[in-house]
């Protein structure tokens, strides 16, 4: 095993290859706090690249309700019950990653799921955290809290997927950082869908070959934000660019709220594969609940997102979620404008920080007619 810098853990830690970072990797911020489950996003990639034969079950884009959904069923805290011990000491992670506890022989702790393990995607849907009786009714503040956690591949820096593969058949773009099987390569070993922690790559046995999220890279390359992205009905994602944290900077939209702000964060950066999907986390959950998910940060996260309203560069920010099919490269606010520009400086979009209010009368002579309940 190689010794590699995780900066989300905040320190080396063991990996099956030398550490070899990309020109530039692909990265996305979700905004949990916006996303209303809708699933356009699940059905948005579900018809563009897995509607064939063996596919019928892959979700490369998928949408649980936390805390009691999973897909497939228990991924997350089957892994979590696996790993010894996941103590912090500060930003410094100083339990073990999934790398570090394989079992003699393995280069990642793992498991494989049951083909029924992959039959209930809604599993939990909108059940919320604590008991609902009869006669109950809302008090402040109350526990019975949920949120949307839409999951895709992660694009991982030190992908267990990639690790795992016995084949090599997994690879990691140099130009951005993508990861993607090859499907000449692949025999269908199912190492990958043990391996990765996810649980985001699928086997088709129709093919014999295992299938992932591709990042829509043929769109990517057009400068145009993925499927799930562009179709996201609650305007919770960006997509665009992640820089190492020494060279992050404050004019690319996705490292001002991952390395600046730190208001986007990993989820179960624990397991050591520094994911590239970052997310804003719901402010009404339970800060300890957050940080199981998203690690130490997630406090102080929750905290910044509360008081946007008083902080116009950020809220300028999150008011460019969703606003372009094109990916956002860099941003600026004008005063109450927010404008969008891509990687060339060309502007995008400007969006304006608030709304502005149309009072139509109720009464218009002009156009002879009455608006009932239209301000
Ligand atoms: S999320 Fe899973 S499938 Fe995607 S790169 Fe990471 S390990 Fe591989
Ligand atoms: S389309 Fe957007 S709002 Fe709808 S479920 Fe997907 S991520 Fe959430």
């Amino acid at each position: 095993m190689a010794r590699v810098f995780n900066w989300q853990l905040g320190r080396e830690m063991s990996y099956w290859y030398p550490e070899s970072r990309p020109q530039r990797q692909f990265a996305a911020v979700f905004d949990t706090n916006k996303c209303i489950a809708c699933q356009t996003c699940t059905l948005a990639c579900k018809t563009t690249w897995t509607s064939g034969k063996g596919q019928e079950y892959m979700l490369w884009n998928n949408v649980e309700t936390k805390p009691y959904g999973s897909y497939p069923l228990a991924y997350d805290i089957k892994l979590l019950e696996m790993l010894n011990g996941q103590q912090w000491s500060g930003a410094k992670y100083e339990g073990q990653t999934l790398f570090e506890s394989a079992p003699a022989g393995e280069r990642v702790l793992g498991w494989r799921p049951e083909q029924r393990d992959y039959a209930y995607p809604n599993v939990g849907e909108d059940d919320c955290a604590g008991q609902v009786d009869h006669g109950e009714f809302l008090s402040l503040p109350h526990m019975n809290w949920f949120f949307y956690l839409p999951r895709i591949c992660n694009h991982c820096t030190y992908p267990a997927c990639l690790a795992s593969c016995p084949r090599g058949s997994i690879y990691k773009r140099q130009e951005d950082g993508i990861v993607l099987v090859d499907q000449g390569r692949c025999r269908g070993y199912q190492e990958c869908v043990r391996g990765c922690p996810y649980k985001k790559v699928f086997f088709n046995p129709m093919t014999g070959t295992s299938e992932k999220c591709i990042a829509c890279f043929p769109k990517m390359e057009q400068g145009i934000t993925p499927q799930c992205f562009e179709n996201c009905i609650g305007k919770i994602r960006l997509s665009g660019y992640l820089s190492p944290p020494g060279k992050a900077r404050p004019d690319n939209p996705i490292d001002y709220l991952v390395h600046i702000r730190k208001i986007a964060l990993p989820l179960f950066p624990q397991f050591g594969l520094e994911p590239n999907v970052y997310y804003i986390p719901p402010i009404h959950a339970p800060v300890s609940f957050n940080q199981q998910l998203f690690g130490p940060g997630a406090g102080e996260a929750m905290k910044a997102y509360r008081n946007a309203m008083n902080d116009p560069d950020l809220a300028s920010l999150l008011c460019l979620f969703g606003s372009t099919e094109k990916v956002i490269n860099r941003y600026h606010r004008q005063g109450e404008l927010a404008v969008a520009a891509d990687e060339k400086g060309v502007e995008l979009v400007r969006v304006p920080m608030r709304e502005p209010v149309h009072i139509r009368p109720a009464v218009d002579q002009k156009n002879q007619l009455v608006r009932i309940n239209c301000p």
